[in-house]
């Protein structure tokens, strides 16, 4: 048998097991019932007996009897219903004689008692019968062999009598087959009954079978989904430390290029570092949406300081297109809302950045506007549209560029490349703010992308300090002396590089390492980084900070190394600025909260490394 028929196939034990249970609910409910029918059958059979004394005692041991075996049954009921396992043979079987002799006991009652003369006892017994053998459809039908030999023994006294007494009058004759004719009704009856059941509970396990195989299914896609965004993520991760030191040192080698062509090779080598490194922030963006490891990180802002650097960007790379930008800003915005600026910034740039990209000639304009619709008080409703006069997305494509590697095929669009996530990741985090993305576009006239988000209105600055914001800057005026701490070598020597030319740099390769040369040299700076063997950054700036405060760490330190730190940094504070390869948010504000001054991301952008020197160094 092949395997998905096997898989699906109803083991014929477990379908017995569900319509046994459901044969005991119905004779739990019919029990009691049948118990008061015997109360009146003998109530009636004494009543036309005339209270006669030798068949009222047969009646009462009739009576006793009866109730007793159902007393039986009901408790054999509990028992079978309750059993924690498929309950022994010995009790099926005594459950199948119990019911059996009920029904012998119903039909030597109708046998022996049932009145010739007295048509109305005689009917209400019959009735009574009637009801008995119908009733077991519903109760006894789910045990057929049962079923069968309870009908058999509750018709056939029943039937015999009527056919003796039709040597006296024909009539009774036919009331022989009639009940032959009823007995067969009810075991069809029966039949079907067991047949409907058998393929509604067959249907039932084999849907939850179903379902259940494919909940299996789902929890195994989604778990090799997440070892793919963990791949992802890891493997993004370890491509920053050469990215690192492909930027760094194109850096360091450009800033000696001695002939143009020297320059003109290194320029190309570090703008394509630059985009290299785009992509890996797109996969490792991506990879966390689909991780589900993507938090917002939402603070007051002003909407000119997101605004203001955005144009300033694509003011200059529509320059270089000869295309114009326009910031179309509406009057009535407010001037501080609370949203994640960093995000919103990165959607805008991609759609900004596409509609230049797709664009030969003309213009791309970035509106910003109240939406018409306002919901909540408190909050606004922000419309931002970057409408480009480029090449334009054909209609049944609008929709799907929003996928995941989704492009345009047409050749114009091919020959701008790119990965097709920058819009997958735009409505991602779209969707996790909350808003909506949309385009419109006419082919070959231009593209509108609209964006709605709803922010939280801030009339005040809030107190929530935000992150320290790095502006490029001229170079330091003074010498500094500068501990650089990261366990990578490589690294290492990137920061050293650039940072020696201007300053006197000193290296470390762990937390523990850093106190030691901290505890030996001042330091105006120390750049420190997160995770490394022996003693981590954050473990390392924690102890500086309490040493700084008078405290004891409770961190154990070599006791000399102590009074050296203590004697150095009591009182005082050392500026330290996290090198970060983790750019996620929580890292960030680890890193604050340990008490660094500032973080900066790996790979370490040179004008971004000397604007934070530059912003955290103490004038002398
Ligand atoms: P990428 O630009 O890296 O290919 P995106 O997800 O940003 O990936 O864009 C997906 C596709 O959507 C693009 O390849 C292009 O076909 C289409 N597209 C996006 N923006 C525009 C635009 N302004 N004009 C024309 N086509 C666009």
């Amino acid at each position: 048998m092949p395997e998905s028929e096997n898989s699906t196939q109803i083991h014929k034990e477990e379908l017995n097991d569900h319509i046994a249970a459901l044969g005991y609910r119905q004779s739990r409910a019919s029990l009691p019932g049948a118990g008061i029918l015997a109360i009146f059958a003998a109530i009636i059979c004494a009543d036309f007996t005339h209270f006669q004394l030798a068949d009222q005692s047969a009646l009462l041991v009739w009576l006793a009897a009866m109730l007793s075996s159902y007393l039986l049954r009901y408790l054999l009921l509990l028992h079978l219903q309750n059993a924690p396992s498929r309950p022994r043979k010995i009790w099926l079987h005594l459950w199948t004689w119990s019911a059996w002799v009920g029904a012998l006991g119903w039909g030597l009652l109708i046998y022996f008692f049932l009145p010739q003369e007295k048509s109305v006892h005689q009917i209400c017994l019959l009735l009574i019968i009637a009801g008995i053998g119908a009733g077991s459809i519903s109760s006894l039908s789910p045990f057929p062999i049962l079923f069968r030999g309870y009908l058999l023994l509750l018709l056939s006294p029943l039937t015999l009598r009527f056919i003796l007494l039709a040597q006296e009058n024909w009539l009774y004759g036919l009331m022989a087959v009639t009940v032959v004719l009823f007995l067969f009704y009810i075991l069809r009856s029966g039949n079907e009954v067991y047949a409907a059941l058998a393929s509604s509970i067959t249907m039932g396990l084999e849907n939850k079978k179903l379902v259940a195989q494919l909940e299996e299914a789902v929890e195994a896609a989604n778990a090799a989904n997440q070892q793919k965004s963990q791949f992802l993520a890891n493997m993004s991760h370890e491509i920053r430390t050469p990215m690192n030191a492909i930027i760094g040192m194109t850096h360091l080698a450009l800033e000696e290029s001695s002939t143009p062509k020297q320059h003109h090779v290194l320029k190309t080598v570090q703008q394509s570092a630059q985009s290299l490194l785009g992509i890996i922030n797109d996969i490792l963006d991506f990879s966390k949406i689909e991780a589900g490891q993507l938090q917002l990180d939402p603070r007051p802002f002003t909407i000119m300081t997101l605004l203001t650097p955005l144009s300033e960007i694509l003011t200059v790379s529509a320059q270089e297109k000869g295309l114009n930008f326009t910031l179309d800003l509406a009057p009535n915005l407010p001037a501080m809302v609370q949203g994640d600026d960093l995000r919103i910034h990165q959607i805008l740039l991609n759609l900004a950045g596409n509609a230049i990209k797709f664009t030969s000639q003309g213009e791309v304009v970035l509106r910003v506007e109240p939406a018409v619709e306002q919901k909540e008080s408190g909050k606004i409703s922000l419309l931002f549209s970057v409408k480009d006069s480029g090449i334009g997305i054909a209609p049944d494509k609008l929709d799907s560029i929003f996928d995941t590697f989704e492009q345009g095929d047409n050749s114009y669009t091919r020959q701008f490349g790119g990965t097709g996530l920058g819009l997958a990741i735009s409505k991602q985090l779209t969707s996790l703010m909350g808003g909506q993305l949309w385009a419109e576009s006419i082919p070959g006239q231009g593209s509108t992308f609209h964006l709605i988000l709803e922010l939280e209105r801030c009339e005040e600055a809030s107190k929530t300090p935000a992150p320290p914001q790095l502006e490029a800057s001229n170079a330091i005026s003074r010498q500094l002396a500068l501990l650089v701490v990261d366990d990578n070598e490589i690294n290492r020597d990137v920061a050293a590089m650039m940072l020696e030319k201007d300053h006197l740099v000193q290296v470390a390769s762990n937390g523990l390492e850093a106190l030691q040369k901290i505890s030996e040299n001042t330091f105006d700076l120390v750049l420190m980084d997160v995770q490394m063997p022996v003693m981590d950054g954050l473990t390392a700036t924690r102890l500086i900070r309490e040493i700084e405060q008078g405290a004891t760490p409770e961190a154990m330190l070599p006791a000399p190394l102590m009074t050296e730190l203590s004697q150095r940094l009591s009182g005082g504070h050392l500026t330290i600025i996290a090198i970060t390869a983790h750019a996620t948010t929580q890292d960030q504000k680890l890193c604050l909260a340990a008490g660094m001054d500032a973080y900066l991301t790996k790979p370490i952008q040179p004008d971004k490394l000397n604007a934070c020197l530059q912003t955290h160094t103490k004038p002398q």
